[in-house]
């Protein structure tokens, strides 16, 4: 029984059995030559789509290059086969091979653009690459193709035309279904969800967003290329046709309209896709209309694809139990701070920071001791987030340093600072809506655990390290008086909560240096004061904590110093006594008169 309830927790549905058994059928009710080229197309399909799942799934790009890596896949077997007689050892692996090296080239300039203009270039390049195939007729026998394609033989084995192609198709998409699941769930998954649907807060806690966008796009065109290859070993002829748009275009529909970060949304969808233009068929000339509403149909009833669509009915009608965690014994903060270590752990010396004719910095200096908690102030449009983006590497500042640890980090990328140990909350908060509050948490763990894609495909049924992440996140929103909610969206909770999520998200990085930017905002009185003895606590602990806060009475008692900006530049600094009589200060909170900031002592 529990051994049952384990196997439903992990995945297994009963809609997947009765998909997996309806597939396993699919061949034996096959009448036809045509039908079965049919079947082993879907096949063909469903592979390209698992592939382009991980770049425009899972990496949330528009790549546009996937029929492309398809088309250079299929030549690259067409011309060995034919030209030089080469069997599958070698057809298989260089029609992977050759998408990979051109991903590889392509993806330096191409892949850092914003979205419109990668899915642009990406199409451009896809020109590129038809025109050099119709011109360089030689080798590619030009726009009349290359025919008298081999079966594909591997190891002395031929896989005939019907059967054997068919079988070998579908061992692929079996194997490809494997991996891309293995890769995709996990820790390693959860920070592909944070890069798509949050990428500042994934460079916040220490996940290189560049490098796992970069991976994405080599795994979809290996994959890519391996179906062009058995495609052209079923077409037995390759033409620029393997390289036109409509494949692509197929390719985008499928996984539009299957899913696009479930499995099997990639077969579901290439079944559709390539089956209802049969089906319609029987309407004679009426059936691209039929065909067109019933694709547009899909897609404003299921956004999410079709199974993104079932997998939101199953969420909402059996709400996962929480599973059992076992707690890992963790400290709720801190990488103690070394001893030996003297002077500040932030140094910030001389920022200047301009955006446009905007001065936000001029000149601003300050440093945060071990263990110290410092208070930053300042009117709306002082500077005091730019200043936070800047510590960060959000921004790069036009002048100045910033020293962590006496290492310099101005420059640096921000995700680099994270992992050196800097934890940061945001003003407008920065969680993905959609994952629960414990996910939020535990993918912060993602650079602890040091998972890419090896480990990723390394760990067995459920992922270890996912398992010890979530174990450790359930500890941190303990710490932060978090914990009820901690199977709840994280979208759904009110916004103090949502506040106290980001700082122990930030705590799971075991930061030295914690920056938050106006942390009490949406908290009543009573859950700032929980708030600022939970920061004391960290504090004590040896965490340093820079906080930006209007709020007087919560700060006041808080930190052991404060620096003030207005307007860019720093007007003040000192122990908030000081700061509380401080004319300067009094002035630069206009409005605020000057009883409530006395008033902050007696509360
Ligand atoms: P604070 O957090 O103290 O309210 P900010 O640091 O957010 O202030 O802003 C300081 C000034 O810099 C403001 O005038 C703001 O409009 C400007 N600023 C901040 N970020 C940007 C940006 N990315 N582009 C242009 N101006 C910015
Ligand atoms: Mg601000």
């Amino acid at each position: 029984m529990r051994a049952l309830a384990d196997w439903s927790r992990s995945g297994i549905r009963p809609l997947l059995i009765l998909g997996l058994a309806l597939l396993a059928a699919w061949p034996f009710l096959i009448e036809s030559a045509y039908q079965m080229r049919l079947f082993t197309i879907v096949g063909i399909y469903a592979l390209l789509s698992l592939g382009y799942q991980f770049i425009f799934g899972h990496s949330g790009a528009l790549s546009l290059t996937q029929g492309t890596f398809f088309g250079v896949g299929a030549y690259a077997s067409g011309i060995l086969s034919v030209r030089y007689g080469l069997g599958g050892e070698f057809t298989l692996v260089l029609s992977m091979l050759l998408p990979l090296v051109l991903a590889t080239v392509i993806a330096v300039p191409v892949l850092r653009l914003e979205s419109h203009y990668f899915a642009l270039a990406t199409l451009g390049i896809g020109q590129v690459v038809l025109l050099v195939a119709v011109t360089w007729q030689d080798l590619t026998g030009g726009s009349n193709g290359l025919a008298g394609i081999t079966a594909l033989r591997l190891f002395g084995f031929e896989f005939v035309k019907g059967h054997g192609i068919m079988a070998a198709t579908w061992a692929c998409v079996a194997v490809g279904a494997f991996l891309s699941w293995r890769i995709t769930r996990g820790l390693y998954g959860a920070a592909l969800q944070v890069c798509r649907e949050n990428p500042i807060a994934a460079v916040s806690i220490g996940i290189d967003t560049a490098a796992l966008r970069f991976a994405m796009f080599l795994l979809s065109a290996v994959f890519a290329g391996l179906a062009g290859a058995l495609y052209a070993h079923t077409i037995r002829v390759v033409s620029p046709e393997a390289l036109e748009f409509p494949i692509m275009v197929a390719c985008l529909t499928i996984t539009v309209v299957g899913g696009r970060t479930h499995v099997a949304g990639a077969i579901l969808g290439a079944i559709l896709v390539v089956n209802l233009p049969e089906w319609f068929r029987g309407m004679g000339r009426y059936y691209l209309i039929a065909y067109g509403l019933a694709l547009l149909g899909m897609i404003i009833a299921a956004p999410y694809g079709i199974i993104g669509l079932l997998a939101q009915w199953r969420s909402r009608l059996l709400p996962q139990a929480p599973s059992a965690l076992r707690l890992a014994s963790v400290a709720a903060s801190g990488r103690p701070a070394s001893p030996a270590a003297a002077g500040p752990l932030l140094q910030v010396r001389g920022i200047h920071k301009a955006f446009g004719g905007v001065k936000a910095l001029t000149d601003v200096s300050l440093s945060v001791g071990r263990g110290e908690i410092l208070g930053l102030i300042g009117p709306n449009g002082s500077g005091k987030t730019t200043l936070l983006n800047i510590v960060t590497g959000i921004y790069r500042p036009d002048e100045g340093s910033v020293m962590l640890e006496r290492e310099y980090i101005q420059g640096r990328a921000s995700f680099e600072i994270a992992r050196k140990g800097v934890g940061r909350t945001f003003q407008n908060i920065n969680l993905v809506d959609d994952m629960s509050v414990l996910d939020n948490v535990a993918v912060a763990r993602h650079a602890f655990e040091g998972t890419g894609l090896a480990q990723s495909l390394g760990a067995g049924w459920t992922d270890p390290a996912w398992r010890r992440a979530r174990s450790h996140a359930l500890h941190l929103l303990e710490a932060v008086g978090a914990a009820g909610v901690a199977h709840n969206p994280a979208g759904g909770l009110p916004y103090g909560l949502k506040r106290k999520v980001e700082i122990a998200r930030a705590l799971a990085l075991e930061p030295a240096l914690l920056l938050l930017d106006e942390p009490a905002a949406g908290l009543n009185a009573e859950e700032q004061l929980d708030l600022a003895q939970r920061l004391q606590a960290f504090a004590r602990e040896g965490l340093s904590i820079l906080v930006i806060e209007h709020n007087m009475p919560f700060l006041m008692p808080l930190a052991q110093r404060i620096v003030c900006l207005d307007q860019g530049e720093q007007i003040a600094e000192g122990a908030p006594s000081e700061i509380r009589t401080n004319r300067a200060v009094i002035e630069a909170y206009l409005g605020i008169p000057d009883e409530r900031l006395v008033d902050a002592k007696g509360t």
